[in-house]
């Protein structure tokens, strides 16, 4: 989501006259945009500010300005504390107000600096966006933002605020231009994207499955995919949704956190582990080939060595295509950071990379399963060796093919020849452009 946010800062920024720099060093603004889900990510801002610091007082000796902006969700928790360690920072904003960045860029050349929007404003970003300037072969599409959930351990409901859905004409308005501008595969995005319920112009509310119904029916748009899903809100019209829609790609990251359900009590997930296997199997019955992707947490608070087995057994039950796994972050201000029996760093980290080879493996012989099969692939990009172009099958693994640039924004049957540790190797099988995949 930050890259999409990203872009839409840039989009906001253009009519100034503001243009994409080389690098920091040749950049009248910098804008961080932070993540502020685990402490790793949000200590790397105050490291790269460090480093800022000393381009600005370059720049400011050359006798050339240097805007440093602070964006997303570590400036929406952190505000003021970033101007009291780093006070030649500028302007610090929220994920909700970068609508607001050329008034921001104003007030702070007037003000010389020290513009904070931390609010959440009253108005929606998204009623305030200029269209995309650009768009990729694949591009994000934000739908749904914000969450009412408030697992135990995590600081979205309160850096990105209450769940919110943009109305599905707005969607459907903004996929079109996407596609008009050369995108031929949408994710939508959300941190509870399955969550959504946008306005219909007809009255009422569209859900996730709904939408995308809508959306593909849009001629040029080949590939939909959607991200990140909750367990609790995969419901039955989604589910069979991934057996009906040819351009609903079969792919689903489903976040699962841990296998114990001891542990997703504790989180507050609503859920239990028989309630994920359950979905997971109604989603096999509608698309046998699916490809599974999770999140997990490890070390969360009182997780005891059968807490972690129990996540080692749906692992093992279920098998994933690919997986993200973290030790758990104490944030500051959510429950489970001052949740009693923490576990100590060194078993996190045992357990972590006992979890992560399991998933390791897993992810390997998926990979490894496709070698020989004919799979048609969207090309996105040129590759780094010369005639090389980049796509993604439909399971989202990337898959290299010596072929030609034209190929960009098409989609072509490939023949699998190998495996990488993150990527797949082909051929194209027939150079004649083919639809999207069934
Ligand atoms: N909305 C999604 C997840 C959004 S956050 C869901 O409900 O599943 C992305 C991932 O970061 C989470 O799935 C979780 O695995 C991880 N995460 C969030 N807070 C964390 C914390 N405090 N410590 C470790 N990992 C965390
Ligand atoms: Fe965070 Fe996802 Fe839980 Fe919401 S549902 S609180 S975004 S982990």
């Amino acid at each position: 989501m930050n890259v999409y946010d990203s872009a839409r800062m840039a989009d906001v920024l253009a009519p100034l006259g503001f243009a994409a720099a080389a690098g920091a060093a040749e950049a009248d603004m910098v804008i961080l945009n932070t993540c502020h889900i685990r402490e790793k990510a949000s200590e790397k801002l105050f490291s790269e500010l460090g480093r800022l610091r000393e381009t600005k007082a370059r720049r400011t000796e050359a006798g050339k300005p240097l805007i440093l902006a602070v964006a997303g969700c570590v400036a929406q928790a952190e505000g003021e504390e970033i101007f009291r360690r780093a006070p030649y920072v500028d302007i610090v904003f929220g994920p909700q107000s970068y609508h607001r960045l050329p008034e921001m860029v104003a007030r702070a050349a007037r003000a010389g600096g020290a513009v904070l929007e931390t609010d959440f404003p009253a108005e929606s970003k998204f009623d305030h966006l200029p269209a995309a300037a650009s768009a990729g072969v694949s591009a994000f599409l934000t739908i749904q933002e914000g969450c009412d959930k408030f697992c135990t351990f995590c600081v979205v409901p309160y850096t990105r605020g209450a769940e919110f859905s943009r109305p599905a004409a707005d969607v459907a308005e903004e996929a079109k231009r996407l596609v008009a501008k050369g995108a031929r595969e949408i994710t939508l995005l959300g941190q509870n994207v399955n969550a959504y319920r946008g306005r219909r112009p007809a009255g009422g509310t569209a859900n996730l499955a709904e939408l995308i119904r809508t959306l593909a029916a849009i001629p040029d748009l080949l590939r939909i995919r959607y991200m990140t899903s909750h367990p609790k809100d995969m419901d039955e019209d989604l589910l069979a949704l991934h057996g009906e829609e040819p351009k609903l790609m079969p792919f689903l990251h489903l976040p699962v956190q841990s296998g114990s359900d001891r542990v997703l009590a504790r989180m507050n997930r609503g859920h239990t582990a028989a309630d994920y296997r359950a979905t997971v199997a109604a989603l096999r019955r509608h698309r046998p080939d699916i490809a599974l992707s999770s999140d997990f947490i490890v070390g969360f608070p009182g997780e005891t060595e059968d807490d972690f087995e129990a996540t080692l057994a749906l692992v093992r039950a279920l098998r994933f295509a690919q997986a993200f796994s973290f030790k758990f972050s104490p944030r500051p201000g959510t429950p489970a950071a001052g949740m009693a029996d923490p576990v100590p760093e060194a078993v996190k980290e045992e357990r972590l990379s006992h979890l992560q080879a399991v998933l390791g493996e897993q992810q390997r012989a998926w990979n490894a399963a496709t070698v020989g099969r004919t799979l048609p692939v969207l090309f996105e990009r040129l590759g780094r060796r010369p005639g090389q172009v980049i796509g993604r099958s439909p399971y989202l693994q990337a898959v290299h093919v010596a072929a030609s640039e034209t190929a960009i924004g098409e989609t072509r049957d490939v023949r699998i020849t190998a495996v990488t540790i993150n990527s797949l190797e082909g051929t194209p099988v027939n150079p004649v452009a083919t639809r999207a995949c069934a």
